[in-house]
This record gives structure tokens, sequence and C-alpha cells, in this order.
């Protein structure tokens, strides 16, 4: 197995600039430029930068949500495309998403139950017995009591829902998870109980975490190594240490100035 959970190397994505209904031109946006990054094995690499410098662009391509214009994408050692074609249950079991509108995400007519479900027999391949054990140790390990298995996703807090949200994604069993500002909707206090559930996570299921936020104080309590993203493009990429205590880009130390800090 390569070292790298997921492989970029030149991804470039661009919107609209194609002829529309009634020949009206629309405006060609340019969400990626030539994006090159390695998701290491077993690191959380944080993705950083303001609204619509194409983070969650660079997350959509990845899971398959969006198709890049050009360059390629390596995920566990094979083409991202090969790793489809060989069905949802392959993919699914590699990589897990994880966003921010997490209540929006979680079908609002079904039980959390009923929610877990899917994951557990299709992607993960457990028969009934199976998933509802499966489904106790899920709300465990999220910390979450098991009665909340019959409840529906707006019964629950922001917090608790975003719990769900995490429990799905782990149900598949994968390698990887993606998580597209995972806490950005919390409270503060929320937010730290969920990173640290995050981390004890990947811990024990020896999990790589690709982290989108804006929030530096979010990055800098959770990633190994932080990119720092531009309109578009990554403009720097280094251990987080060394990136908070000597950002080299401009752009990377402005930010840095006009965030406030947590201590390290
Ligand atoms: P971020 O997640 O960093 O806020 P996005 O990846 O959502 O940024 O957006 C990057 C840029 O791409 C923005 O200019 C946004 O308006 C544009 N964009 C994103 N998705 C689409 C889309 N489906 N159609 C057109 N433009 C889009
Ligand atoms: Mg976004």
């Amino acid at each position: 197995m390569s070292d790298n959970a997921i492989r970029v190397r030149d991804l470039t994505k661009t919107f609209g600039g194609k002829t529309q209904l009634f020949g009206r031109a629309s405006h060609e946006v340019r969400a990626l430029t030539k994006v090159s990054v390695d998701l290491k094995q077993g690191e959380t690499l944080a993705v950083v930068g303001e609204s619509g410098s194409g983070k969650s662009t660079l997350a959509r391509i990845l899971v398959g949500l969006e198709t890049p214009t050009s360059g390629t994408i390596e995920i566990a050692g094979q083409s991202a495309d090969d790793l489809r074609k060989q069905g949802p249950k392959a993919f699914g079991r590699t990589v897990q998403y994880v966003f921010q509108e997490t209540v929006a995400s979680l079908n609002p007519r079904k039980t959390i139950a009923q929610i877990l479900e899917t994951p557990l027999s299709l992607l993960a391949g457990h028969a009934a017995p199976e998933r509802k054990s499966r489904m106790r140790e899920l709300m465990q390990a999220v910390d979450m009591p098991e009665d909340a298995l019959d409840r529906y996703p707006h019964e629950m807090s922001g917090g608790q829902a975003q719990r769900m949200a995490i429990a799905r994604a782990l149900a598949a069993e994968p390698d990887i998870l993606i998580l597209d500002e995972p806490v950005s909707a919390l409270d503060v206090s929320v937010q730290a109980q969920v990173l640290l559930l995050l981390q004890r996570l990947k811990d024990e299921l020896g999990l790589s975490y690709l982290f989108i936020s804006h929030d530096l104080a979010v990055v800098e309590a959770i990633a190994d190594r932080v990119a720092v993203m531009h309109f578009g493009e990554i403009v720097e990429l280094e251990e987080a240490g060394r990136l908070f205590r000597e950002p080299v880009h401009p752009y990377t130390q402005k930010l840095l100035q006009s965030a406030p800090r947590i201590a390290r």
C-alpha cells in the first residue's frame, strides 16, 4: 500500500463559461488551479482558506460530486475513476464525507437507526443481526445514548446531529474521512467536544482526515499539516506547528494576523 491515502496532481476546476440557455454566456469561475497535494496515511491534513477559495470544490471532487476539468486523483493507491468503477461499495468503504449542514444532510423522514441501516448493509455488508450490534457500537463510538437510534434528526441539537453524521460515515468502515467545515456551525464548547471525538476516532480506527475549515483556531487544534488555499491555489503547505510559528507566504501571514489564536 502506498503511503498516501490521497494523491492529487494539477487539479483544475472551472465552472460555467459555456453558452447557456437562450444563448447567454455564463461567467467562467476558476475554482481550483493546478492543486497538487497528498493526504498521508494516518494524518490530519487541514485545508484552510477564506470563503470562496475552493475548499468545498476540492472536497466535492474528491468524493465524486463534481468532475474535475483536468488533473489526476489517486485514492488508496489507485485512480479515483478506477475505484469508482468498482462500484459504490468499493468507493464508500474507502472514502466518506461529512459536511457542515449536517441536519440537512440527514434524511428528515428517517430515524437514526434507519439512516445507519443503509451504509451498514450496502457498504459494510453486515447482515441484520450484526447491524443491530454495529449500531450500538457506533452510538458508543460517538458518545451518544442508544435510544437516540429511535430519534429523528430534527429532534437533535447541532452537536448531536454532527455526531450522527460522523456515525453514518463510520458505518461504512472507511479509511479516509473528508470533513468539510464539520464544526463550523457549532457553538465553541460543542466544537471542542466534536474535535476531541474526531481525534479519538482517528487514533482508534487508524483513519486519515482531510479536514476543511476557514477557522484557524480549529485547524490549530487538530491538524498535523496545513494547506493554505487562496483563490483556488495552495499557496503554502507545511507542518502545522511550523506554519503557525513561521508562516512564509504573505497570504498565510495575513490570515494568521487577522485570526484569534488559541494557546498551543
Ligand atoms: P469554499 O468552500 O472555499 O468557500 P467553494 O469551493 O465553495 O469555496 O467555491 C469556490 C468558487 O467556486 C467560488 O467562487 C464559488 O462561487 C464557485 N463555485 C462553487 N461551486 C460552484 C458551482 N456549482 N457553480 C458555479 N460556481 C461555483
Ligand atoms: Mg465551503
